[in-house]
């Protein structure tokens, strides 16, 4: 497997982690980033969170890595998607609006979102989830979460 599709995949699991954690005000993704075990979530929020808040989240990411879920992908008609998924399944960055058929990304319980990325068939395949820095820009009421996948 690929490291860079087990970091992209990490980023549906730290993103379901982050909202777990910090709440819906945290749901809009506003970036992401992949570079070989490395990647980097950007999401909309308005304060940084604590260290205790930052531990749970990689806490609760791992966890959902060791329970080994299936990471299943829908291919949908939007208008379909969007009646089943809602705005939830969207990031900040808008998709065109000629765009007429979605992937969806579904991990249960946990992260839906249309991405037509590649991803690993369960979350016990990205392995182990480091959180390395957390970087909140107030004037951008942005925070950007770092991580390493480990092998
Ligand atoms: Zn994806």
């Amino acid at each position: 497997m690929e490291a860079e599709v087990r970091t992209h995949t990490a980023l549906h699991v730290v993103k379901g982690a982050v909202v777990k954690v910090l709440g819906e005000k945290a749901k809009w993704t506003a970036g992401v980033y992949v570079d070989g075990n490395h990647g980097r979530l950007t999401v909309k929020f308005d304060r940084k969170p604590t260290p205790e808040e930052v531990a749970e989240i990689e806490r609760l990411a791992n966890g959902k890595v060791k329970e080994e879920v299936p990471v299943k992908v829908y291919e949908l008609p939007r208008d379909e998607a969007e009646e089943r998924f809602g705005e939830d399944m969207y990031d900040l960055f808008p998709i065109p609006p000629e765009v007429k058929t979605l992937k969806i990304v579904v991990i249960e319980g946990w992260n839906v979102n249309a991405c037509n990325k590649e991803h690993t068939r369960t979350t016990g395949e990205i392995g182990e989830i480091k959180i390395r820095k957390v970087r909140f820009r107030r004037s951008k009421g942005l925070l950007g979460i770092s991580f390493d996948v480990l092998d």
